[in-house]
């Protein structure tokens, strides 16, 4: 199986709710985000019984490329997800929605843009918010969906949100027709 992947870079500032010690405090990372893309349509597989007496060509086996041979243009990875993390999560506060306090104060700074997610914005739960929804939304279409999203939250620490089992990648599927 081939995947493809994209690096996307943008900055970002946070808080974590119930944390024990200095992320409970407002701090900003400058973070990375690896897509990882792979194609909608893969070629059908041959049945065990005639993969015996039939020799398959690696390059037809379990993938369908385009014309020029790619899964999807880079450049298709770097509009699409890094436009919506430019327009959504770049330079602004990504927020628990239910952290009420810290939204109520920067509500009332005009220049602050906040995003606000339905549990707290860690690397972890960024991660899957960008594999199940983000991308999903703006791949729609392309034949291609995203299987694994890693985020650096710093260049030492990194989630991954990855679809392993036939049972998420089939429900990830159904979220990109
Ligand atoms: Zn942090």
């Amino acid at each position: 199986m081939k995947t493809c992947a994209r690096k996307i870079e943008f900055c970002y500032a946070h808080r974590l709710m119930n944390h024990e010690g200095k992320c409970a405090n407002f701090h900003g990372h400058n973070g990375i985000v690896w897509i990882y893309a792979t194609t909608l349509s893969f070629s059908p597989l041959p049945s065990s019984s005639s993969s015996s007496s039939t020799s398959i060509s690696p390059s037809t086996l379990g993938l369908d490329l385009d014309k020029v041979g790619r899964i999807v243009d880079f450049a298709v990875l770097k509009e699409k997800v890094g436009g919506w993390i430019e327009n959504n999560w770049d330079h602004k506060t990504i927020l628990n929605s239910e952290d009420k306090s810290t939204i109520e104060i920067l509500n009332k700074l005009s220049t602050e843009n906040i995003f606000l997610l339905d549990n707290n914005p860690t690397a972890e739960n960024l991660a899957h918010y960008l594999l199940w929804e983000v991308c999903p939304l703006v791949l729609k279409g392309l034949n291609v969906f995203v299987n694994k999203v890693v985020f650096y939250e710093t260049s030492n620490c990194l989630a991954e949100e990855i679809a392993l089992d036939c049972n998420m990648i089939d429900e990830l599927k159904k979220r990109y027709r």
